[in-house]
């Protein structure tokens, strides 16, 4: 949908950039969905600020999106604005023991620092393809660790334009959840960084080598589909009902980890959500189990709709 050209002279006279009808295939991870509306680089923290005054100010959605490796786009695109950080936003400043990262670096970016800096404690965001925003909203982690583990404050922009840095204390941070107030952008992160920075080093390198032989990482992917069930593992469901190779077009679940849903080449975005509600059928039908996906779905899915169910068909 055409963006009102009010919408592109306010954020001009913001000093802000908007390419419209910008593709987002190649800006997220399985390589899929169709364009924003709008899309807004915000390179320090008075652009946000900006662009959240505007979006409120017309009533438009805004997503904010960091590497794109949480998410399913739809093949119709995302009305609205959609908003990259970058500039100061992908900086890093430290005090003491605390490493205040902005939201749009990328992890890889922050650990390659932390490692030339002797930062240790931050070895449970090791393998995450995400920037800072993305695995604070996600509070995303691995077997060695999670972001609340770390995490000490954030700064966010509310829809609006208000700057506010809450504790990380209240963001009900629990496994892959993290509460922001609706249509808050994280700007920047405090992440402790005290440890025993050799012993860091050496955890991550084991743990990428096992990643490495046990995950497609040369197929495009969102990481782990779904969310582990409570005390079980999604992928050991999905592999016990025999899905490991079943396809939707050009959606797969991984022959070689059943919890990742992959982009064989040539995959839409309806394909994907197909596969991930047929896995959802079929496990339900084998386990009894409901698997959640931890990918977020966003975008224009049309009067159809998308397939994927948040809750489990209901008896009868
Ligand atoms: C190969 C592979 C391996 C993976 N392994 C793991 C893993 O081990 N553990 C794990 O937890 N995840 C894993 N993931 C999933 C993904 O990398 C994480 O969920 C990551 O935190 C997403 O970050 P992102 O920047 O890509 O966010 P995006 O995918 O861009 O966005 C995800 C959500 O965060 C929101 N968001 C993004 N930036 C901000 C911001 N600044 N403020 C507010 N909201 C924001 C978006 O709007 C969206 O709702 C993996 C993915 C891949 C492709």
């Amino acid at each position: 949908m055409p963006l009102a050209e009010a919408v592109t002279l306010a954020l001009a006279r913001a000093g802000l950039h908007v390419e419209v009808d910008a593709p987002l295939g190649r800006r997220v991870s399985w390589r899929v969905g169709g364009p924003a509306d709008g899309l807004v680089l915000a390179h320090d923290t008075a652009a946000l600020q900006a662009v959240q005054r505007v979006a409120a100010a017309h009533a438009l959605p805004v997503l904010p999106l960091g590497a794109g490796s949480n998410l399913l786009v739809a093949d119709a695109g995302v009305r609205g604005l959609v908003v990259p950080l970058g500039g100061a936003l992908a900086d890093t400043e430290v005090e003491d023991d605390v490493v205040v990262a902005g939201a749009g670096l990328r992890l890889v970016a922050l650990l390659a620092r932390a490692s030339r800096a002797g930062w240790a404690g931050l070895e449970g965001l090791a393998g995450i393809p995400g920037t800072v925003g993305g695995a604070v909203r996600m509070n995303a982690g691995t077997s060695l660790g999670e972001v609340g583990d770390r995490l000490l404050w954030v700064e966010i922009v509310h829809r609006g334009g208000a700057v506010e840095r809450l504790e990380a204390g209240a963001l009900g941070l629990a496994y892959r959840t993290c509460h922001l107030p609706p249509g808050a952008i994280v700007a920047r992160a405090a992440l402790r960084t005290d440890g025993d920075a050799e012993r860091s080093a050496v955890a991550m390198r084991d743990f990428l080598a096992r990643r490495k032989a046990t995950q497609p990482l040369d197929q495009p992917s969102c990481g782990s589909t779904f969310r582990n069930p409570p005390g079980d593992a999604a992928g050991r469901l999905i592999e016990a009902a025999g899905l490991k190779g079943l396809s939707v077009g050009g959606a797969q679940v991984s022959p070689k980890h059943a919890n990742f849903l992959v982009n064989t080449g040539g995959a839409t975005a309806r394909d994907l959500a197909s596969l991930v509600a047929e896995v959802q059928a079929r496990v339900f039908a084998h386990a009894g189990v409901w698997l959640h996906p931890e990918v977020e779905v966003v975008g224009d899915w049309g009067p159809e709709g998308c397939p994927i169910s948040l809750s489990a068909p209901r008896p009868g």
